[in-house]
């Protein structure tokens, strides 16, 4: 029997102005291609239509004008694209029934305005990307990236040179991405960035429409409505800005996991000045202190550089002494590297190798210790872990809602037979190490 295939919607393009916008526009249609839809060649069959602007001369804002003008009377559903959607308010005045106006390179946008225009409908033979996309990671967990680039200038670091200053993606595009993972069978969402906190700092914090109400692009409001899609939610690479207190409530309601990646780097004030860390000016054991007092189940995970240029004995014990305080659960150190092109490497006072790491045994020492501590006060209790390995002879390796993957602990279990990687499930600890925990399921499987 012939299989019927429902029929893609058909795209029009009008491409205006230079030889770059002429390739945004073929990489735009190479996704929406890749996507399942197909193109028209004419306005009659399009069911919507694109007009990739150019706004570099006022010669040619009006021809964008007058194109957008042709393809609203000629076909009526039109996204505006390109240098003009710059001025998206001068479209918008002229012209109220365009459907979307996304800006130059904002590729992600406007191909996620002809999704919302113009629906594909589910098919395997048309989408030939799974609907959550292609991972490199198992089915039940998924990186979210938010945003690209940074806007600081941390000495030891080159990554704003590499990937440019930040910038944010639409929150509406985060939560599609994510309700599309969700659906493919994602149960934990790890939310990643350069700095998770800066997000939506380029674009104003500005709102979108989402579901009926409005997003903005920002943090917390960002956190809340991925929380709100019913898979864990974890945040990395958060830094302490006096805001972020704003997300502990939401980890004391269940809606986001009690988990804060916050990568402190040092905690000597004179190293984070050098070291030029955002927001270390913040009042970081006072603000653990509340933050716990919140939500108790709370695990802070960091990094920390040690032999920093400049990096006395005097610094070092004070980092020592202020991780005694801290009580963080989790803590990865590194030996400072100078990293080609990095401005620490220009400092004085450079830590010999012998010193680097004698400093760095002492600070695992010091964390493994804490860490052990932190884990044996959870035996005999019974916690959720979301399992990753099944393996055949009952045995079975997950994480609880402190454990990242790859970066931090695990929990080995006995007696899992039945169960699948992905489940989520209850588990009783009955012992603990420095890094992993112990234990057995808390729940029959049916
Ligand atoms: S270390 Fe992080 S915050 Fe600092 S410049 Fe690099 S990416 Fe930005």
């Amino acid at each position: 029997m012939a299989i019927q295939l429902p029929s893609p919607p058909k795209v029009g393009m009008v491409s205006l102005g230079c030889p770059k916008a002429l390739v945004d526009s073929e990489r735009i249609l190479t996704k929406l291609r890749s996507d399942g839809y197909q193109m028209s060649p004419d306005y009659d069959q399009a069911d919507v239509v694109l007009v990739n602007t150019c706004g570099f001369l006022d010669s040619a804002k009006e021809e964008s004008l007058a194109a957008i003008g042709e393809a609203i009377a000629e076909n009526g559903r039109v996204i505006v694209t390109g240098c003009m959607g710059k001025e998206a308010e001068v479209i918008r005045e002229r012209f109220p029934e365009v459907l979307a106006v996304t800006g130059p390179h904002q590729y992600e946008q406007v191909v996620g305005a002809v999704h919302d225009a113009a629906p594909m409908p589910p098919s395997a033979f048309l989408n030939l990307v799974p609907e959550g996309g292609l991972k490199l990671t198992p089915r039940h967990y998924s990186y979210l990236k938010i945003s690209e680039g940074c806007n600081h200038r941390c000495a030891f670091c080159i990554i704003p040179s590499l990937r440019g200053d930040l910038v944010s993606r639409r929150p509406d595009a985060i939560l599609r991405e994510a309700e599309k993972l969700i659906a493919a069978g994602t149960r934990e969402l790890l939310v990643i960035s350069q700095d998770t906190s800066a997000y939506g700092l380029d674009l104003k914090h500005a709102s979108w429409p989402w579901k009926g109400g409005e997003v903005r692009a920002h943090m917390t409001d960002l956190a809340r409505e991925l929380g709100k899609l019913g898979a864990w939610v974890r945040l990395h690479y958060v830094y302490p800005y006096p805001y972020v207190d704003q997300v502990i409530p939401l980890m004391a309601e269940g809606l986001i996991l009690p988990y804060l990646d916050i990568p402190f780097q040092h905690a000597s004030p004179k190293v984070l000045k050098a070291m030029k860390r955002p927001a270390n000016e913040a009042k970081v054991l006072e603000r653990l202190k509340n933050w716990r007092a919140i939500c108790p189940d709370i695990t802070i995970r960091s990094s920390f550089v040690v032999g920093f240029p400049g990096e006395t004995e005097e610094d070092f014990q004070y980092l020592l002494d202020w991780l005694d305080e801290a009580q963080l659960d989790r803590v990865g150190a590194f030996r400072f590297e100078p990293v080609e092109g990095a401005t620490a490497n220009n400092l004085p006072g450079a830590v010999p190798e012998e010193v680097k790491e004698e400093r760095y045994a002492r600070i695992m020492e010091k964390t493994a210790l804490i860490s052990a501590a932190k884990l044996q006060a959870k035996v005999g209790r019974t916690i959720d872990v979301i399992l990753d390995v099944v393996d055949e002879e009952g045995g079975a390796t997950g994480r609880s809602k402190a454990d990242a993957p790859e970066i931090d602990g695990e929990v080995h279990l006995r007696d899992a037979q039945g169960f699948a990687q992905g489940d989520i499930i209850p588990v009783l600890i009955e012992d603990a190490d420095e890094h992993d925990l112990f234990g057995v399921p808390a729940l029959q499987k049916r």
